[in-house]
């Protein structure tokens, strides 16, 4: 077996082991259990030499970081930032065991097969590699497997950031999300930033009464119902942003079609023509609102009095909190006299710059596996670790390597989504140029 046949096969097999961990993170404090994972690392390092650090900021919620030292302390350290836990599953949507990690036809199943635990398992696989064998990096190399990204880091990389920065502070990272093709050349989606994040939830009051004689009555759910109607219809101003333009361009689309998705007054009409691509292109220019969490009512006989709606926004570059706030008294329009708008986290869009050593690095990857091949940067419409650092100026970027099929549409309609899987050609490619970029960079 070679070299590369060997770190591959050791990612699968450590990827498999996540996977049946089930680290399923539901938002609540006690769930996630990424101790599990930890654990699984741990057996994973013995006998490499490497010092592990855990850290557990609440029962169960455990990350682990090691750390490779360079030989010249004063050259740039490189993160490796990979998380361990998952989102829950849509119980009967999958074909097969979501925590069964079986391979079928190249593939591995499982939730999180793609997000992100693969990169977990390669970023592991490539430091133990390092560890125990003859190079010597010259600057430090940091591998962080790290608990909730699923929902905010506070017990991951945000606990970390505020409470232990010393075991994951760095010059350069890279974490999830990238590697999937973009247009015919092809270009390699590389995340270089990500939209910021809004939390608000809106309150409905209305007035109680018995269920038995609805006529008139001030239902709180029936309010509510009308609200997230207009939130889901409404449009927030359209924002053609540089790295939409590129994206664009990398497409190469007949030419009406690419004008109009560079249109603002034009674009919307212009979606339903990128088929998987079309969430994608909408969230990339629009600010957007989406209402997931809505309850109201505690009894089948009584009209509710109260109802809430919470909301996931997505902000696009250079907005404020002030700009969601006028966005949403937009939208409800003369339901804001029945509906309070709870909550003032914000936290803006981030991107990092791509004349960096390390950017360097990764073209030099991808080009060692596809010649014709370049990096795009993306605006990644979701949020990743990457976030904590781009905050204190740090380049971060969601890279990977995948097979030639990757379009972007599939590969972000996995995320989240039934049937999560990823190809062994995806990880053999990934692991190598990871191996490859490590080197690179901290040589
Ligand atoms: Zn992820």
């Amino acid at each position: 077996m070679s070299g590369q046949e060997a770190l591959t096969r050791q990612t699968v097999d450590l990827l498999r082991d996540l996977i049946r961990n089930a680290c399923v993170n539901d938002g609540t404090p006690d769930s996630g259990g990424e101790i599990r994972s930890v654990r699984t690392l741990e057996g994973f390092f013995a006998g490499s030499g490497l010092d592990l650090e855990v850290v557990e900021p609440h029962p169960g919620r455990a990350s682990l970081i090691a750390r490779i030292r360079g030989t010249d302390s004063t050259a740039p350290t490189l993160a490796l930032v990979g998380h361990l836990d998952v989102v829950p599953v849509d119980d009967g949507g999958w074909t097969r065991d979501p925590f069964g990690a079986e391979i079928v036809d190249g593939e591995i199943w499982g939730r999180g097969a793609l997000d992100m635990l693969y990169l977990t398992a390669a970023y592991a696989v490539v430091t133990r590699a390092i560890a125990t064998g003859p190079y010597r990096p010259r600057g430090d190399l940091i591998f962080a497997a790290v608990a909730d990204e699923e929902d905010g880091s506070r017990f991951g990389v945000e606990w970390l950031t505020e409470n232990r920065l010393d075991l994951i502070d760095a010059d350069a990272v890279l974490t999830e999300s990238g590697g999937a093709m973009v247009g015919p050349r092809p270009l390699i989606s590389t995340a270089v930033g990500e939209k910021g994040i809004a939390g608000r939830r809106l309150s409905v009051r209305g007035t109680p009464g018995h269920g038995s004689a609805p006529w008139g009555a001030r239902n709180a759910a029936v309010i509510a119902a009308d609200a997230v109607t207009r939130l889901a219809r409404y449009r927030a101003p359209v924002q053609i942003t540089a790295d939409w333009r590129r994206y664009v361009q990398a497409l190469e689309l007949d030419p009406t079609l690419a004008a109009r998705l560079l249109d603002p007054h034009r674009i919307d009409d212009a979606l339903n023509e990128l088929g998987s691509l079309a969430g994608f292109a909408h969230a990339s220019t629009h600010t957007t609102i989406s209402p997931n969490i809505v309850r109201a009512g505690v009894k089948d006989n009584v009209i509710p009095a109260l109802a809430t709606i919470t909301l996931d926004i997505r902000v696009l570059p250079d907005l404020a909190a002030t700009d969601v706030d006028a966005y949403l008294r937009d939208a409800l329009g003369d339901l804001a006299d029945d509906v309070t708008i709870e909550g003032d986290d914000f936290a803006a869009a981030t991107r990092s710059a791509v004349d960096t050593p390390l950017f360097r690095s990764l073209g030099k990857a991808v080009r060692r596996a596809y010649p014709d091949a370049d990096l795009l940067p993306v605006l990644s419409v979701g949020g990743s670790d990457a976030r904590f650092y781009r905050r204190r100026g740090i380049p971060a970027y969601g890279f990977a390597l995948l097979s030639r099929h990757w379009d972007y549409g599939t590969f972000r309609q996995l995320f989240h989504g039934n049937d999560e899987r990823i190809d062994i050609g995806s990880i053999a490619l990934t692991v190598a140029a990871l191996d490859t970029v490590v080197r690179d960079f901290l040589d």
